[in-house]
């Protein structure tokens, strides 16, 4: 059997895989019923192309349209961008391509009377920055910006709280480390590194902690734009037949290199309204795999070993109507299983300058609940009105004083003047780590008081289940590529959204991808065909990849959300203390606490988490 004939039996038993995804979840561009095809005049057959993407979900559009912003680049292509050779890109898509975002919005010249759907994503400044302003100026001119510029982090069983404000951001932004959105939003202007450092900023609104987008709009605003490029080929319902990638032997040995083959059929409506298929091959450079958890090119090329462990948790999400604003504050409790997040979408109510029209109509939060699979199941089976009523049961709650450290009465010892001590140390303890609560708020008048999250007053959406899994690719073999193959985005890692890093972290490794690449090709060089950049983007990768999902997956231990603790959902008694059993649990609990409260105190400590979140450049490099 030859190479390709055993891609191709690779490809088509691993199709049958099923996605990880539990519940029936189809992005809603899926729902899309033109089945358009957005190939350029050049026919696609046999075509070669400098870049090839697999995927175009916001990962890969956003690497599309990285490589196609020639504002942007290497500091060669800087100074002679406008001499860059032209990239030629496809962009192959298994669904079909999604609306523009206008017809997403809008119906005959009407606002459609939809709702936000749940599946959205909390992005940084940084990734935000990397969307380009048109596209960012369109979410936020069609209202599809959930802004936040506060965050508020509290948990079930303690007095502890974070709080970040955007202007904790204000020293990064002012040393040119982190992006200024405000200026890049209001002028259109794209930053680099040295204009920023020259433009210190002054008087202007409280920096953006992030904003909440939707996955749809996200990505019809990005194709929108990589429509009206000729460089690039848009091609949707996809289904990659063949790959066929080079090994590391045969790029040491053979000259020129070998490109990446691949084949695909591309399935379009005849006039008859029948269901044509194509095949087409092609070749590239670079093979991009940026086509999700569940990555075919991952698996077909076979090179990637993953680190793969399953959290035991579920995410259920879905979209509520709130019965007052959450000015612009995203709001996360901890559970003893994980938490509950409640985070601006659209941005109604929100005061954002140019929106005045979005500040009459209904508010809507997105709520991402993270728990057992069990409860998850729970929740999910929950009607409407019940599930409304058990989040604000569970969200809508202060924090509490520490659960006692003793283990239980019955444990206490007998002697009565031990008994009495050891009771009047814990509540010592407890009233100290109160009272360091409460000392901690005043720094500045925006931290000095908890706020309670808005009610929810109804579930405007369907509920939606996701298992969390954290993955990683090992550094053992390549990492984050192998010859002609790069990973980026949830194909080369998954974790938990508790920190809502997944997306973030995968317009990193794109914006790196993209930094690289543009150097390749200004320095005259075959983008895959050596291992120096490459290697470069691997290394770079592995060591943030790394950092972010150990660090997810160690604030997930921290929080206890790991364990199976007492109390649950179903029967109410996480918040009436028997979800404490005293003891260890206590004490890390209130070690928790105690640690939340120094950061919560330490604005140099505070700020540098916020700078980390916000994807700042940390400080001396
Ligand atoms: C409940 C939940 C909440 C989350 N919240 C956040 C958050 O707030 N912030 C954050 O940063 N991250 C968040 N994440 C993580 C985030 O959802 C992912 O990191 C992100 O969606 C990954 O994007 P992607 O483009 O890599 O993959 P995907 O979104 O999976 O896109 C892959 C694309 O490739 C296409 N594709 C798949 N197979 C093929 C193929 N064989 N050929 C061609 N095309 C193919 C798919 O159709 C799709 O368009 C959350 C995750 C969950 C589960």
């Amino acid at each position: 059997m030859s190479r390709n004939q055993l891609s191709s039996v690779i490809v088509s038993s691993l199709r049958r895989t099923r996605p990880t995804f539990t519940s029936c979840v189809q992005p809603p561009h899926h729902q899309s019923i033109s089945h358009c095809r957005f190939a350029s005049s050049i026919p696609t057959k046999h075509k070669h192309y400098d870049v090839v993407i697999a995927g175009g979900g916001a990962v890969g559009s956003v690497l599309a349209r990285l490589l196609l912003d020639d504002s942007i680049g290497s500091s060669i292509g800087n100074i002679i961008h406008n001499r860059r050779r032209p990239l030629k890109i496809a962009l192959l898509e298994q669904r079909s391509s999604p609306p523009p975002l206008d017809s997403l919005i809008q119906q005959n010249g009407k606002q459609q009377s939809q709702t936000p759907h749940p599946r959205a994503y909390a992005l940084s400044p940084t990734s935000l920055s990397y969307l380009g302003s048109n596209v960012l100026q369109s979410l936020i001119r069609s209202n599809r910006c959930g802004v936040y510029n506060s965050m508020q982090v509290w948990e079930h069983d303690g007095p502890a709280q974070l709080h970040f404000v955007g202007e904790d951001l204000i020293g990064a932004v002012n040393d040119g480390r982190l992006v200024d959105l405000d200026r890049y939003i209001n002028s259109g202007e794209e930053q680099n590194d040295a204009s920023a450092s020259n433009n210190p900023r002054k008087g202007r609104r409280r920096p953006w902690l992030g904003a909440l987008v939707e996955d749809a709009p996200l990505v019809s605003s990005l194709w929108d734009e990589l429509k009206s490029d000729d460089r690039i080929n848009l091609l949707d319902n996809v289904q990659i037949k063949s790959i066929n990638a080079p090994s590391t032997s045969q790029m040491g040995n053979v000259e020129p290199p070998p490109l990446v083959k691949l084949s695909f059929t591309q399935s379009t409506i005849n006039k008859d309204k029948n269901e044509d298929a194509e095949t087409c091959t092609i070749s590239t450079n670079l093979l991009v795999a940026a086509d999700g958890a569940n990555s075919l090119v991952r698996r077909t090329v076979g090179t990637f070993p993953m680190m793969t462990s399953s959290y035991g948790r579920k995410a259920v999400t879905c979209t509520v109507k709130l019965e007052s604003s959450m000015a612009q504050t995203a709001f996360q409790r901890f559970l003893p299983h994980g938490p509950i997040a409640l985070l601006p979408v659209w941005n109604s109510q929100a005061d954002i300058g140019s929106s005045e029209k979005s500040k009459e109509g209904p508010i809507y939060a997105n709520v991402v609940w993270s728990t057992t699979p069990s409860e998850a199941n729970h929740l999910l089976s929950l009607s409407p009105s019940d599930f409304t009523a058990t989040l604000n049961k569970h969200l809508c709650q202060g924090p509490n004083v520490n659960p006692s450290l003793l283990p239980n009465n019955s444990n206490i010892p007998s002697i009565p003047f031990v008994s009495t001590i050891a009771k009047e140390v814990d509540s010592l303890l407890r009233t100290a780590n109160t009272a360091l609560t409460m000392g901690t708020w005043t720094e500045a008048p925006t931290r000095n008081y908890f706020r309670m999250p808005p009610k929810s007053i109804g579930v405007v959406s369907p509920i939606l289940g996701f298992d969390l899994t954290m993955s990683h690719v090992t550094a053992s073999s390549g990492g984050y590529t192998s010859p002609r193959v790069a990973l980026v985005g949830d194909a080369a890692h998954t974790m938990h959204p508790m920190a809502g890093q997944g997306l973030n972290l995968g317009m990193g490794d794109v914006n790196s991808l993209a930094m690289l690449i543009k150097e390749a090709v200004d320095s005259g060089m075959d983008i895959g065909g050596t291992s120096l950049f490459l290697d470069r983007y691997n290394q770079e990768r592995m060591i943030k990849g790394s950092a972010i999902v150990g660090g997810v997956h160690g604030l997930h231990e921290i929080f206890g959300c790991s364990g199976n603790l007492p109390g649950s959902v179903a029967d109410g008694t996480y918040d009436s203390g028997m979800g404490s059993s005293g003891g260890l649990q206590s004490l890390i609990g209130y070690s928790r606490s105690l640690g939340m409260n120094v950061v919560n105190g330490l604005p140099l400590v505070r700020r540098a988490l916020a700078e980390v979140a916000a994807g700042a450049t940390p400080k001396g490099i």
